[in-house]
């Protein structure tokens, strides 16, 4: 098998991220020999239940969690409307309000909204300027009928990383569950859920080297969540339909191949982060690193450069064959700027000249000088100096 790298410089892995080669040869067999349903009594069929079985105990390794708490999905995105509405719908007797952030992923923001549609009261918390939710206000929002709180792990445009460890504390002193969206935090960070007072965690395999169309929710043991998908007896009845065996496996082998020197790869990421923060912010004038400093995700930087539109700036990135993201890959344009980004106050002059980098396991050093000689003649241009 050939190694089929991208040529130009990637630097949107929180976009998405390229499948590994392992990855690839793990899922291989179950696109076409190994094709047996994995509900079928007969060999095929066993080969497949045994593949996706040992995925869910890499999976389950990977967090620290036991395999029966662990329930494929489609994605992220349906991993967080599951434990939205899954927990909404079932503790509707208890209440109906909801604690949420801001800075959300729109499968959360969405679902939300979804629910106030039908009755529900949702409480969007503000951030700070560096983006962190405060504790404090998550405390004084809770109520005697607020059933879920759910705060993402890592926010995807800036990086910041949520007092998790706390809001799951505060979460179970009242009483209340607490989901995170960890689809920017997994595989990048070490996430125990022996350590994280967590009762959901999604997580999508496309943003650690593996297929896209497939993640997974972390339901902990004793939380009562409906099923979302109706239909056959799958994931122990909470989520009808055949397995994606070939995805599946490859979310598996790409979280096994994520824990392997994990720490080395934080600090290698950490370092080569700093370095482009420091680079941007020394060698262009009038810019700024958003969101927290050190509590961030290793590969994030997200920076606005005054009076220039951000949009532009990628085009003129994208010339140079520099891959990099706007505030999200989701941004349809009735604002140019991004709810992030407007939720952790950026003065004016910059929010709209945001750019976001994320750097991956392969992202080199030399890449990095490309990457900022670029942003400092073309932000330049765009300045009209
Ligand atoms: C990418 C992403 C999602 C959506 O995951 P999909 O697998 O693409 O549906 C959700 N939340 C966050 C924070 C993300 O970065």
């Amino acid at each position: 098998m050939s190694s089929q790298k991208y040529k130009g410089i990637y630097l949107d892995h929180a976009a998405t991220t390229q499948m590994s080669d392992a990855v690839e040869a793990a899922m291989q067999p179950y696109m076409r020999e190994n094709f047996g349903n994995a509900s079928t009594v007969y060999r095929y069929g066993e080969e497949a239940k045994d593949a996706i079985e040992r995925a869910r105990g890499q999976i389950a390794d990977s967090l620290f969690a036991k395999k029966s708490e662990i329930y494929f999905t489609s994605g992220g995105s349906e991993s967080d409307n599951w434990a939205v509405k899954g927990i909404a719908g079932a503790q509707k007797k208890k209440g109906c309000h909801i604690i949420t952030s801001r800075i959300e992923h729109h499968a959360i923001l969405n679902s939300c909204q979804y629910l106030e549609r039908l009755g529900y009261e949702v409480t969007y918390l503000d951030v700070d300027q560096n983006g962190m939710i405060s504790t404090e206000e998550l405390e004084r929002a809770i109520r005697d009928d607020t059933t879920l709180i759910t705060i993402m792990f890592g926010n995807n445009e800036v990086g910041t990383i949520e007092p998790v460890m706390e809001i799951g504390r505060i979460a179970r002193e009242h009483g209340v569950l607490f989901h995170t969206d960890a689809v920017q935090a997994y595989a990048q960070i070490p996430i125990s859920v022996r350590q994280y007072p967590v009762d959901m965690l999604s997580a999508s395999a496309h943003k650690f080297h593996g297929p896209k169309g497939v993640g997974f929710l972390y339901v902990r043991e004793g939380v009562a969540i409906p099923s979302f998908i109706h239909g056959g007896g799958q994931e122990q009845g909470k989520r009808a339909g055949t397995e994606n065996v070939a995805g599946i496996v490859g979310m598996g082998k790409a979280a096994e191949q994520a824990m392997h020197g994990m720490r080395q790869r934080m600090r290698r990421e950490t370092m080569l982060r700093n370095y482009l923060m420091e680079k941007v912010t020394h060698e262009i004038p009038d810019a700024r690193i958003n969101g927290h400093r050190t509590r961030r995700l290793p590969g994030n930087v997200s920076v606005s450069f005054a009076g220039i539109d951000g949009a532009s700036l990628l085009i003129l990135l994208d010339e140079d064959g520099i891959c990099a993201s706007g505030g999200s890959a989701c941004n349809t344009g009735e604002s140019r700027v991004s709810y992030v980004i407007e939720a952790m106050g950026v003065p004016e002059e910059y929010a709209a000249g945001t750019v976001r980098m994320t750097l991956g396991k392969d992202t080199t050093r030399q890449e990095i000088d490309l990457a900022v000689e670029s942003l400092k003649r073309n932000v330049k241009l765009l300045r009209g100096a």
